[in-house]
């Protein structure tokens, strides 16, 4: 059984082309014989017809071409013959007839493949189709080529592309872009068990990928429709090429050389999966391809609807059997093409995103809520439609591929890496809103499966800077995303702002940040009213504090953020470089919570003096973090300063944060302040991470 390949002119362009070639040949030989029909090397035929008619300014550098790939293709002995075929052939060409000068290109093509594939050792037959096909003549070129072919037992038969002779035996082409006709007629002869043609393209798309950028490929379609669309400008395919392989009832497979494995069209006694196939031109006309009965008036006016839209006149739609014709100006062809193309071909496939969300507190249970409610919004806007697949708490968890899960009942205990890690599809994502101090050790994990990361716990990446960096290196080794705006200021913008700023080059200068929700709490409302002690009590049963209020009142919290803003403006901090003076002396951490209470009541006039002498001084007291830039490297510190009152942070309320970033190009500081904490807040940060 023989397989038969074509390979088009930008596919044997030159050696590199040719050993990609080779390769394609090499694997196809492990499940037949292979009849390898070429094409000329690209812009050969082309030099060849401008040379007959006596334009002979191309012929060196053709002749250099060849000579360049028979160099690079073979050694020794091999080579120095290779070159003389090469230089005879041309010799031959001069001397030949105008209209015989053009049948060198394949002749040149073709005998250079087949020595190389001599070359490694293969038993190989050059077929000379100018013997075997004779034009306009089937049962004959059927008869000439089943004998010449059972009269070899070569696995591999070259035969050039697009030459043949007629009935007198005079040598001649069968037009251009033949060389698909060529290798049709090979297989139907032969009743080949493939037929692919490879070209430069991902397969028949549904528009030409160099007018319309948005232009995809259609992975099958019938052999009318490869015909319409052949016929009507789609450069791909050459239109006399589809009759003989439908005839042997062949699949024709349109292949890209340059991406062997990826997409591509096979063309095959089928039904159309759509009414249209594909939008071509030629000159001004451009022809909306249809493979099955339709509406045709229905499409003609969205033909002209689309076509105003774009602000193009529509100077003709007329149908033509299943297609409709419009004429537009040949200097509109272009927009209109992609007008057209979006119209009926870009209806935006929604794809569906998975998540799979860690933490089922106030935060992962408002996420869960907002993916439900905002579905419709968000796949309008996005194209794409999120699922929940699953969730999980610190016991149990729960899967569902299908999307849908909103709450934990019946969830089962287990794992819930392990299981998302087996389960989820490529491209999904895991969402960390979780307090677990662990997790993260399991994030390489994850991106290895494939995942996505997006984290609203800061405790994953306020871990020492190796970790932090291997993280960030199992993301990018894995094509995969981490995101993690929720760490610092819920949904406020902190962390993007400074990425802008290190991705730019522009040094941070001053990072000043107001980031803990507490403690601008307790500052903010202190003052005639309720002690600081009971002030911290109240954060504390209002859930806002850690268990322990100290965390906070330490700076640890603040201290986590620290760690994340200046990584992200790309300085390598660590714990141990901030200076964090607590608002509480040392002899009140070590302590039964009950008597630290106690103790910061007895302190009660020295947050009293405090804040007097700062109301004097005309300021406001706020527990800042920054991070600064000095001739020694970075310092960077966490402690309560007075702020004057032209200062952004003078004016924060409750549990506001904001964060002044000064850099070169920013000397003058860029202000971002608003809501620092919020159920609500970090989901909406959270589903942008995951939209972003
Ligand atoms: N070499 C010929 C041409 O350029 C035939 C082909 O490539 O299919 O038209
Ligand atoms: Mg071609």
């Amino acid at each position: 059984m023989f397989r038969v390949l074509k390979f088009g002119g930008s596919s044997v362009a030159d050696a590199t082309a040719m050993s990609r070639v080779l390769d394609i040949v090499g694997g196809e030989l492990n499940k037949g014989r292979v009849v390898l029909v070429s094409s000329a090397i690209s812009g050969c035929t082309d030099g060849l017809l401008s040379c007959a008619a006596g334009d002979t300014s191309s012929l060196d550098a053709l002749r250099e071409r060849h000579l360049a790939i028979v160099r690079r293709l073979f050694t020794g002995g091999e080579r120095d013959s290779a070159a003389k075929e090469v230089l005879r052939l041309f010799a031959a060409m001069e001397a030949a007839p105008a209209d015989e000068k053009v049948t060198y290109g394949e002749l040149l093509s073709t005998r250079i493949l087949a020595r190389k594939l001599e070359c490694d050792g293969l038993a190989v037959h050059w077929a000379d189709s100018r013997n075997l096909i004779v034009k306009d003549q089937l049962p004959e070129t059927y008869r000439r080529i089943r004998t010449a072919l059972n009269a070899t037992e070569a696995a591999v038969i070259v035969a050039p592309g697009f030459i043949c002779s007629d009935t007198t035996g005079k040598v001649c082409t069968l037009g251009r872009g033949g060389s698909d006709y060529s290798a049709a007629l090979y297989a139907a002869a032969l009743q080949a068990e493939s037929l692919q043609i490879w070209t430069d393209v991902p397969g028949i798309m549904t528009a030409n990928p160099k007018e319309v950028p948005a232009a995809r490929t259609v992975p099958e379609m019938s052999y009318r429709a490869a015909l319409e669309m052949a016929e009507h400008g789609a450069k791909v395919l050459y239109a006399p090429t589809v009759a003989p392989a439908m005839e042997a009832g062949i699949d024709i497979e349109i292949r890209n050389t340059f991406a062997p494995a990826g997409r591509y069209t096979r063309i095959a006694a089928v039904a159309d999966a759509a009414p249209w196939v594909g939008v071509t031109s030629s000159k001004e006309e451009i022809c909306l391809v249809g493979s099955q009965e339709a509406d045709l008036d229905a499409a003609a006016s969205q033909i002209r609807e689309a076509l105003r839209t774009a602000g193009i006149a529509a100077l003709d739609v007329r149908p033509e059997g299943r297609n409709l014709l419009v004429r537009v100006r040949e200097a509109v062809v272009q927009p209109a093409l992609r007008a057209l193309h979006r119209a009926f071909f870009e209806t935006r496939p929604v794809r569906e995103v998975c998540l799979f969300i860690a933490g089922a507190g106030a935060v992962g249970r408002a996420l869960v809520t907002m993916v439900g409610n905002t579905a419709a919004t968000v796949s309008e806007r996005t194209g794409k439609a999120l699922r929940v697949a699953g969730l999980a708490d610190s016991r149990h968890y729960r899967i569902d591929l299908g999307g849908g899960v909103t709450s934990l009942e019946r969830g089962v205990s287990g794992d819930f890496v392990d299981a998302v890690i087996d389960l989820a599809p490529q491209g999904a994502v895991f969402v960390d809103c979780t307090d677990s101090e662990t997790l993260y050790r399991r994030y390489p994990d994850l991106f290895r499966a494939g995942l996505n990361i997006v984290s609203s716990n800061r405790r994953s990446l306020a871990v020492p800077y190796v970790e932090y960096a291997a993280l960030q290196a199992a993301a990018r080794e894995n094509g995969r995303f981490f995101r993690y705006e929720t760490t610092v200021g819920a949904a406020l913008p902190m962390l993007e702002s400074l990425a802008i700023g290190a991705n730019s080059s522009d040094e941070v200068e001053r990072i000043d940040a107001v980031v803990s929700c507490t403690l601008n709490q307790i500052l903010s409302a202190y003052g005639e009213g309720p002690t600081f002690a009971s002030l911290v009590r109240a954060a504390q049963e209002a859930g806002l504090t850690e268990p322990d209020p100290r965390l906070d009142l330490g700076g640890r919290d603040a201290l986590r953020k620290l760690l994340i803003l200046a990584r992200e403006a790309g300085v390598q901090l660590e714990e141990q470089d901030v200076d964090i003076r607590p608002i509480i002396p040392a002899a009140l951490f070590g302590v039964p919570l009950e008597d630290f209470y106690r103790g910061l009541e007895e302190m009660e006039p020295v947050f009293a003096e405090a804040h007097r002498q700062a109301l004097r001084a005309g300021c406001h007291r706020r527990f800042v973090a920054f991070l600064e830039k000095t001739s020694a490297g970075y310092r960077a510190g966490i402690r309560v300063q007075q702020v004057p009152e032209d200062h952004p942070a003078y004016y924060l309320k409750g549990t506001e944060n904001a964060i002044l970033i000064r850099s070169a190009f920013h000397p003058t500081p860029i202000v971002i302040q608003g809501p620092g904490e919020g159920a609500r807040q970090a989901a909406a940060s959270l589903l942008n991470d995951i939209l972003r």
